[in-house]
């Protein structure tokens, strides 16, 4: 984003104007973060501002400030439609591409509304007439901060806004330790804690809130891993009866890809989550170093994300998803054993 794009944005937003703020699909904690936070900040200009989510997100997130503003678009359709037509400015947070919205696709590529994109997810497509993508940032969140300080508003910020950006950092550099994570992460953090951010009180909501549902399948997703030494692989499955064994709620899922990847020696690991009412099989995939599982995931299951972390989906079911993720493997032989 060029200092002129910044002028021109701080002329955009010099009276009030309709804004929406749209996450991806199925938004984690630096989605639903950076939509607020930003949220906060433009409320502060008087701009009719509504952050719009595609579908429902975790209860681990619905503490946040400002999480009973949010309109959820499967749930008020139409409500959610009409602020999309009327929008002047939409900004579209933490996602390349507007499938990435699922339903909210159409209505979002027939918009005549300004757009500006913030995001940190490889090849964003073209759609915005302002961009703000770098694929080195450890989230959006952290992207708003500079956004913010960029428009030269950092005193504006207060703990609503600071609690919200926290959230995300925190959870997109699983809690300030993965490479992504630098020390300008660390300033700003610092600086969001000043502001009035209570890091024990977000990693308590976030992370220490548990159910007893929810560990009990956690055990059973360990259960179920499986090592593949010869390629530093490990993966994991929950088929949609063991979802329902333990009365699987959105983001009960969250992380446990994770566990593959703390085992010494493997380098890359997934998890397979049947949805029998999607139809498909909703894939993470999770790497250390070098080794590219956003690549893994456009080439082999219709997705993509970053270089350690990525998503994807399968059309198979869940024992042929995992036989052809298998059969995969071996042409990744030496990238995987060379890291
Ligand atoms: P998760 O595995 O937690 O769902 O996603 C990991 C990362 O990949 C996140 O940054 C997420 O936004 C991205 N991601 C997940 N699914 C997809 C997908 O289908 N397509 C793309 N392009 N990115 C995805
Ligand atoms: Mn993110």
């Amino acid at each position: 984003m060029t200092k002129q794009d910044i002028q021109k944005i701080k002329l955009l937003l010099a009276t009030p104007k309709h804004i929406v703020i749209i996450p991806h699909k199925n938004p984690d904690g630096d989605a639903m973060g950076s939509t607020l936070g930003l949220y906060h900040f433009l409320k502060k200009f008087n701009h009719y501002t509504t952050v719009i989510a595609p579908n429902d997100y975790p209860n681990f997130l619905k503490w946040i400030p400002g999480n009973n503003t949010v309109l959820i678009h499967d749930y008020q359709t139409d409500t959610c439609n009409n602020l999309i037509k009327k929008a002047d400015i939409i900004f579209t947070l933490d996602f390349n591409a507007f499938h990435r919205t699922g339903n909210m696709e159409t209505i979002l590529e027939q918009s005549k509304a300004i757009k500006i994109l913030i995001d940190h997810h490889q090849e964003p497509h073209n759609y915005a007439e302002f961009m703000f993508s770098d694929v080195t940032m450890s989230s959006t969140c952290e992207m708003i901060y500079h956004f913010i300080d960029m428009l030269g508003d950092t005193n504006l910020i207060d703990k609503n806004i600071a609690s919200c950006l926290y959230l995300g950092i925190m959870t997109d550099t699983g809690s300030f330790r993965f490479p992504c994570t630098t020390s300008t992460t660390h300033r700003i953090i610092a600086n969001l804690i000043e502001k009035g951010a209570d890091s024990a009180y977000i990693h308590n909501q976030v992370y220490d809130t548990n159910s007893y549902d929810r560990l009990q399948l956690l055990g059973c997703a360990l259960n179920n891993l499986k090592v593949i030494p010869e390629f530093r692989t490990a993966y994991i499955s929950l088929s949609q009866d063991e979802l329902n064994t333990y009365n699987f709620k959105k983001g009960d899922t969250e992380g446990v890809v994770n566990y593959g990847l703390s085992l010494e020696n493997i380098v890359f690991a997934a998890i397979f989550i049947e949805d029998t009412q999607e139809d498909i099989i909703k894939i993470s995939l999770r790497s250390k170093g070098n080794f590219s599982v956003n690549d893994f995931s456009r080439a082999h299951f219709n997705g993509g994300g970053h270089i350690n972390a990525a998503g994807g989906r399968s059309e198979l079911s869940l024992n042929d998803t995992i036989k052809n993720f298998i059969s995969i493997l071996p042409s990744y032989s030496k990238a995987l054993n060379d890291e």
